[in-house]
């Protein structure tokens, strides 16, 4: 048999380089990490439209363990994103263990040799002990099902294949859809075309952006006195998990907390369109935090100017030219840009095939039964297998609480491993249902469920109409449960170690 890794992870974004960070502070130091972009940095690497920049504060929005001080805006630009996990893949050494441009297709548990045998679109076949899919939420981006797409004869562009090249000075741009990547795109697009028409399905909230540079000397502050950076990310952290616990989470006994980001949203709108017509058309009529809400300041005063159309009137088809909409009204454009988001439910839970023990297709599985993983990270029959982007993973607002939760439920089941001298770990049935109840009772308070959400068109819901994107607990919570959960959650076994040759 060939070699085996200690773990072979998948993805090296944020979530792939705090999973290498982590195996190896716990010993585990032969890894095999495989990207299919590139380079790395996952969505900050992949996305590079204008305008693109972190809408979390960005002292949250970075590892603890690992803060950056020179952060140019209270909400860096994405190059500072991508220039950060270079730097972050570089000082804890993680980027030897990287191969680019390679395409995992599959993996599958051999209960013979206690690993997992990952296969590449080229025929090969890599082995691991543990297998680690950090393959992103929104990794596989969604083409929009509209009739005639193809035979647009102008350019086309999806937000995550940004080219450069694509000439957009004074030309009739058309961009479909209005999440946050055309929030933050639409202003940008808006100040170079001729024509700008913006088609728009479901309405988004947005809220005032409190940006800005970070003065010199609070940089360097943050730099000499980490502390005093320690104080900034745990001062936006606590405002996202009151937004998220208070006004989200506990919709159904906090109706008002939910109440406050509508209003914020609501009057961000009246301020800055003053036109009763176009205000009906940009309010949201689902509750607020249904579907991910944004941060701008640019957004809404777009729609003012006199070369930007708002067309909420469906779309029929596009045809060589341009759109034509179910009234029968056309549109003639040069550049179509697609910001239809991502396809999560039936493209990346999971991103790739995974075949567990008793030849468990997760995807199947999970789309035959209910999504869930225990603590969002684990599944039964899928033994040394940590699915790092799962159902119930996603804890708190900034995707950091995720990776650094993750992080400590890996400490902890390693940890016991080597104390027990095993080395298979598989979380048990009873464990993963009862995780499943709980997190089913949690969400009955939550808007997804006690609130109106059925015309958000929500990327949280997937096709059993259940919000499981997002763990219904406080991040504080999640943190405790993956540094202290049970250990008799899991069965923990000796491999056979198979031979190498
Ligand atoms: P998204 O939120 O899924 O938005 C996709 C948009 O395309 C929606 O407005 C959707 O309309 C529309 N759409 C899709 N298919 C369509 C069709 N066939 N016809 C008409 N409209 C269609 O995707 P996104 O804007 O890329 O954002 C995804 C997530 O990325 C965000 O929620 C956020 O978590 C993250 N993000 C983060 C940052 C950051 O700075 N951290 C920046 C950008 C994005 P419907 O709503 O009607 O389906």
């Amino acid at each position: 048999m060939s070699h085996v890794h200690d773990a072979v992870i998948v993805g090296a974004g944020f979530g792939g380089m705090g999973a290498a960070i982590q195996l190896r502070r716990m010993g585990y130091d032969d890894l095999l990490i495989l990207e299919r972009e590139d380079d790395l940095g996952g969505t900050w690497h992949v996305n590079r439209y204008p305008g693109l920049a972190v809408d979390i504060p960005s002292a949250t929005y970075s590892y603890s363990f690992e803060p950056n001080p020179h952060w140019s805006r209270l909400f860096a630009p994405g190059a500072e994103l991508k220039a950060y996990a270079t730097h972050v893949a570089d000082k804890y050494d993680v980027r030897k263990h990287m191969r680019f441009g390679i395409v995992v297709t599959g993996a599958r548990w051999d209960d013979a040799t206690s690993c997992w045998e990952v296969r590449l679109d080229d025929g090969t076949v890599e082995r691991g002990r543990y297998l680690l899919t950090a393959t992103g939420f929104l990794s596989q981006p969604r083409m929009p099902d509209i009739a005639g797409i193809d035979e647009f004869a102008g350019e086309v562009v999806h937000t995550t294949r940004w080219d450069d090249d694509v000439e957009l000075e004074g030309k009739r741009i058309g961009i479909i859809g209005t999440g946050a990547t055309a929030v933050q795109l639409i202003p940008k697009l808006a100040k170079v075309a001729g024509h700008l028409t913006v088609y728009q399905r479901t309405p988004i909230y947005v809220s005032p952006k409190v940006d800005g540079p970070v003065p010199g000397a609070v940089r360097k502050a943050f730099a000499k006195v980490p502390l005093t950076q320690r104080a900034a990310r745990l001062a936006g952290t606590s405002i996202l998990e009151v937004m998220m616990v208070a006004g989200v989470l506990h919709y159904r006994n906090l109706p008002w907390a939910n109440a406050i980001g509508k209003a914020a949203c609501e009057r961000h709108l009246k301020r800055q369109i003053k036109n009763p017509e176009l205000r009906a058309k940009l309010t949201p009529d689902y509750d607020f935090g249904c579907k991910r809400p944004t941060f701008s300041n640019t957004y809404y005063p777009t729609f003012t100017r006199p070369h930007v159309d708002l067309e909420t009137t469906t779309i029929d088809h596009v045809d060589k030219t341009g759109i034509v909409t179910a009234d029968g009204r056309r549109a003639d454009l040069d550049v179509l840009v697609l910001a239809t988001g991502f396809n999560l439910w039936d493209e990346n839970f999971p991103a790739i095939q995974v075949i567990g023990r008793d030849v468990r297709d997760l995807g199947q599985w999970w789309r035959d039964n209910r999504f869930c993983a225990y603590e969002g990270i684990t599944v039964p029959k899928f033994p040394n297998f940590l699915s790092l982007n799962s159902p119930y993973s996603y804890s708190g607002l900034s995707y950091f609480t995720t990776i650094e939760t993750q992080m400590a439920h890996m400490e902890r089941l390693f940890s016991a491993m080597q104390a027990k001298d095993v080395d298979v770990f598989e979380v048990r049935e009873e464990a993963n249902q009862e995780f499943l109840d709980r997190m089913t009772e949690l969400l009955g308070n939550s808007v997804f469920n006690a609130g109106s959400c059925a015309t958000a068109r929500s990327y949280y819901f997937n096709q059993h109409g259940e919000a499981v994107l997002l763990r219904p607990t406080s991040t504080l919570s999640a943190h405790r449960e993956a540094a202290h959960f049970p250990l008799d959650d899991y069965e923990f076994r000796r491999a056979e170690r198979p031979v190498a040759v």
